[in-house]
């Protein structure tokens, strides 16, 4: 072709209306298509560094974790500065890997042990609240080990994938929450005689998951199923946190505290005053005397505890979370028009009640239920436009209620 019959094959411009034409294989492309071009490389890539300051900038210092924690739990100071800290570092490892692997950063697990009802769940449900990442919620007991009749682990990640719309990037970076983990401990400390399929076997398959390991999901979960179309997920970057009550671990805690007192008068004085808080000092070995099996317990590294939630503590849930329960009852009678108030000595027999009948946080939400049903039921749609709620009001209608029922089922 001749020279002059050249043209930018992007703009369309003659090769005499152009200061350059360069040649490439089957095209040509003039002088101001490069500069161009150019402009939109870098316009590009200014883009994409200002995302990833903001990524950067979006990983919440470990104060602040803390402060956010605040507003939704009650007390458990130590353990909230622990997981803080944690999951600081969790998501600040995902930050290094992309851009440095010279030194690995291990995975910062948590575990918590601690009686039901003390916010271990709660705690979880907040930290994937303030970072914006979806969170699975699954309980170790219906687990079983691949084969046995129960859900494969894997399916603890489909509930991942559906928390996060089958967005496998946003489920590769969420936080899977499994409760009761002191439920698949093995049965005896007798290391596998018969085959122990719900504890043993159940420890061993959530390894690899808790370590980073690519699986292969089934979407609407069940069994796996050769027909069925997998996703692929990497679990290196998700954050587990197990919880469990760990019911009589303070015999193993004080057995061993005991043990390693022997000779120590002052320590071992210190430690009969303290026998309450003994959950306090649990470490790696009394999960192991517990019955998890070492590898579980070293990818769980992160390791805290709840307090049992006391008077001043029961009290304070009820009002001072940001979605405190009686903020909450306050929100509800307001939309149709109704005044409710909590007098001070009714608060205070609501949480009287919850710890006479050992119901804990859950059961102040149960008595509430129980005692504001009627009012509920009647004050919508009627004249009645103010509900003082005092200590007589919640007798009265605890007097008649299934209470007791709560009380046998706890
Ligand atoms: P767990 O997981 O320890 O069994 P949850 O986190 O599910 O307990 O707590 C049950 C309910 O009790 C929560 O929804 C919350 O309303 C209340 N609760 C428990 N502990 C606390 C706490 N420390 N601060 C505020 N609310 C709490």
């Amino acid at each position: 072709m001749p020279d002059k019959d050249l043209i930018c094959s992007f703009c369309g411009l003659s090769k005499v209306q152009t200061n350059l034409l360069v040649a490439g294989q089957e095209a040509h492309i003039c002088d101001s298509c490069i500069e161009q071009a150019y402009g939109i490389i870098i316009e590009e890539s200014k883009k994409e560094d200002s995302n990833t300051n903001k990524e950067e900038l979006k990983i919440a210092k470990p104060k602040e974790i803390k402060l956010f924690l605040d507003d939704y739990v009650i007390g458990q100071e130590q353990t909230k500065k622990i997981i803080s800290v944690a999951v600081y570092n969790h998501y600040k490892r995902l930050y290094q890997k992309k851009y440095d692997d010279t030194i690995e950063i291990e995975k910062s697990n948590v575990l918590i042990a601690g009686q039901t009802g003390t916010g271990k769940t709660l705690i979880a449900k907040t930290i994937s609240k303030m970072l914006n990442v979806p969170l699975a919620i699954v309980d170790a007991t219906v687990l079983t080990e691949a084969g046995y009749v129960g859900e494969d682990v894997e399916t603890i990640l489909t509930r991942l994938l559906q928390a996060a719309d089958y967005d496998q990037k946003k489920a590769e970076r969420g936080i899977v929450f499994i409760d009761e983990i002191d439920k698949i401990a093995r049965k005896n400390d007798n290391p596998s005689i018969t085959r122990d399929v719900s504890g043993e076997g159940v420890q061993q398959a959530l390894l690899k998951l808790l370590e980073g390991t690519v699986v292969n999901v089934p979407p609407k979960g069940g069994r796996k199923h050769p027909d069925q179309k997998f996703i692929e997920l990497d679990t290196q970057n998700i954050l587990f946190i197990a919880g469990g009550a760990f019911d009589g671990i303070e015999k193993i805690i004080s057995k061993r505290l005991n043990m390693q007192v022997v000779g120590y008068k002052n320590s071992s004085k210190i430690l009969m005053n303290d026998t309450k808080n003994l959950l306090s000092y649990i470490s790696p070995m009394d999960l192991k005397s517990y019955g998890l099996i070492p590898e579980i317990i070293g990818r769980l590294p992160v390791l805290t505890h709840m307090n049992s939630l006391d008077k001043k503590s029961l009290r304070s849930i009820l009002t001072d979370p940001k979605n405190a329960i009686v903020k909450q009852y306050e929100k509800l009678f307001e939309m149709d028009e109704i005044k409710i108030s909590f007098t001070d000595n009714g608060l205070d027999y609501i949480v009287e009640k919850a710890l006479e009948y050992k119901l804990g946080a859950r059961g102040l939400r149960s008595i509430c239920e129980i005692v504001l049903n009627d009012a509920m039921f009647e004050f919508p749609g009627s004249k009645r436009k103010k509900l003082t709620v005092d200590k007589n009001y919640i007798s009265n209608k605890l007097s008649n209620s299934k209470l007791n029922v709560l009380k046998a089922a706890s």
